[in-house]
């Protein structure tokens, strides 16, 4: 295979493969440089309070079991009674993270109006681990605390916690995968739909649908650089076409990293009031690191489910912690109750084996039930522990007073990189509100044409393949970067993170692009130079 080939052969695998085949060219480049991946979203921060209240907690509920039953290594099972008095005389409110549980189980008690032995005694058994989750799609006042957690971070003052059900999931990944499923299962996708997705847009909503048992049609919504990334407020009229029967969103987008202004939003509020029929999945995981953000969930509940996820706030991808939210009164289980009586039958069928009125099981039950292929609905569910490490991470921001300096750092963690990034390249910051600054979008012709005018971009269009810079970056630079292609971002848009490299790499990443652009002019003046 001769270099074309290869890289044409590359371009066919999804962004996240070319990467990992990257971080192996770049670990062993060239020029011998320090081997930097700003490929990946993963952050490099984690917050550690929870971490640390976790740990107590766990320290506590063993005690607890031993009272009951000690043999050994062998303990029992915890009891309600007294439980809260026993957590206090176990706390040492000198240390933080006990001052820490002691201000949330009072919070739990005072403003979720929670009883306070059986918060603590969710809490203790859900982090021992000793019960199969019941009831199996939340933990009844961890989905309390979920729910305020959500209100207060992506609402924007929309009073949504008491209507919402939250199903908590193995991260945000799980949660796309279920979605899809239960969709699909349920007749509420089918074969050949057209369906709408803001572009460019996280991977697997591309690859998903294209795959051969969900075969949908895409229509996309694009967002391009030259409107910062948004959706143009016209492309959303699309959405009042009837034979549109969903429309995908990430937002703030992913790889664009852009939040929907007020007017889009508006907009979108305007399509569902008529449009009663249309559903919206939105991924909302970069939500907190927008000032004054707010979801689509929040202005049309009715017609949208919610996918959050804990791992990019909290630092947390490997606990895997996300999860679905929905609204009690739902475009889903209104389409299941109108869909054609042969359908419902088939359906009766298979959910007849875990409720005895199939009818009125609601969606987000299917989900859940579905999770587990119906037939183990009994011991479906989220981990406990994972349930109540959620909660954990919520209540680290619900009992923060004067603001939440946690989720303030991390957006100054990606701002100060961006920023970095942004001045050593010599580029215009975006300095919008929309702009989460979670990843950049670098169109790298617009930044030939700027620094060595516009014959070096088109020598690049012309003479090599979209990957050619991508792949350079990693064999010559020891960078690895991903390409905006395959997220469906116009050709030669690279994505850098700012989540996953220390600030100083930041003007490093910058110099390698530039260094290597450089080569590519004096190729095309050398080459120019055979050529007369
Ligand atoms: C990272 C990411 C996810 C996956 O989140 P996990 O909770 O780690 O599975 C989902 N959606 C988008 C847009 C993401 O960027």
């Amino acid at each position: 295979m001769n270099t074309n080939q290869y890289e044409k052969k590359l371009e066919q695998l999804g962004a996240f493969e070319i990467a990992s085949k990257m971080l192996k060219v770049a670990k062993n480049n060239e020029n011998h440089n320090s081997f930097l991946n700003a490929g990946r979203g993963n952050p490099n921060w984690i917050n550690t309070q929870a971490r640390l209240a976790f740990t107590r907690f766990m320290a506590f509920g063993v005690k607890e079991s031993e009272r009951t039953m000690l043999e050994g290594n062998l303990a029992g099972y915890t009891t309600l009674d007294g439980i809260s008095g026993r957590l206090n005389d176990f706390l040492d409110l000198s240390q933080k993270e006990d001052a820490f549980i002691q201000t949330f189980i009072d919070y739990g008690v005072d403003v979720l109006d929670i009883d306070r032995d059986a918060l603590v005694k969710e809490f203790t058994d859900a982090i021992i681990g000793n019960n199969y989750p019941v009831p199996s799609r939340c933990l009844v006042n961890i989905e309390k605390i979920i729910n305020v957690y959500l209100q207060d971070t992506l609402y924007n003052g929309v009073s949504l916690a008491d209507s919402t059900q939250v199903f908590p999931t193995e991260g945000g990944t799980a949660a796309i995968c279920y979605i899809f499923n239960s969709l699909k299962k349920n007749g509420l996708i089918q074969e050949g739909d057209r369906i709408a997705i803001n572009m460019p847009i996280f991977t697997p909503y591309l690859q998903i649908p294209k795959l051969t048992n969900y075969k949908m049609v895409e229509v996309d919504l694009e967002a391009r650089e030259d409107n910062d990334w948004e959706i143009p407020l016209g492309a959303l009229d699309i959405l009042e076409d009837e034979s549109i029967k969903a429309f995908f969103l990430v937002n703030p987008s992913n790889p664009a990293s852009r939040a929907l202004d007020s007017k889009l939003l508006k907009r979108i509020k305007e399509i569902c009031e008529k449009r009663r029929d249309l559903i919206i999945i939105t991924d909302d995981v970069y939500g907190t690191f927008v000032d004054g953000f707010q979801t689509v969930y929040a202005v049309a509940p009715y017609n949208t489910l919610l996918v959050y996820s804990y791992s990019k706030l909290y630092g947390a991808t490997g606990w895997r912690t996300g999860c679905i939210a929905m609204n009690k009164q739902n475009v889903f289980d209104d389409l299941i109750a109108r869909l054609p009586e042969e359908k419902l039958k088939v359906l009766d069928k298979d959910y007849s084996i875990v409720t005895m009125e199939p009818r009125s099981f609601p969606f987000i039950e299917r989900l859940t039930a579905d999770s587990r292929s119906i037939g183990l609905y009994h011991t479906s569910g989220l981990s406990t522990p994972q349930q109540a490490m959620m909660a954990l991470f919520s209540l680290t921001h619900l009992v923060c007073h004067d603001g939440d300096n946690y989720i303030e750092s991390t957006k100054e963690i990606v701002a100060k990189r961006y920023h970095n990034l942004f001045e050593g390249l010599g580029i215009k910051e975006d300095n919008t509100r929309e702009n989460a600054k979670y990843y950049a979008l670098i169109d790298i012709y617009n930044l030939a044409e700027r620094l060595y005018g516009e014959n070096l971009a088109t020598y690049i269009r012309k003479n090599f393949e979209e990957i050619d810079f991508l792949l350079n970056l990693a064999k010559e630079e020891g960078l690895v970067i991903m390409e905006g292609v395959g997220f469906a971002a116009t050709p030669g848009t690279l994505r850098v993170s700012q989540a996953n490299l220390a600030d100083d790499a930041y003007p490093k990443i910058a110099k390698r692009i530039i260094e290597l652009l450089k080569e590519y002019d004096d190729k095309m003046k050398t080459s120019l130079e055979e050529g007369h």
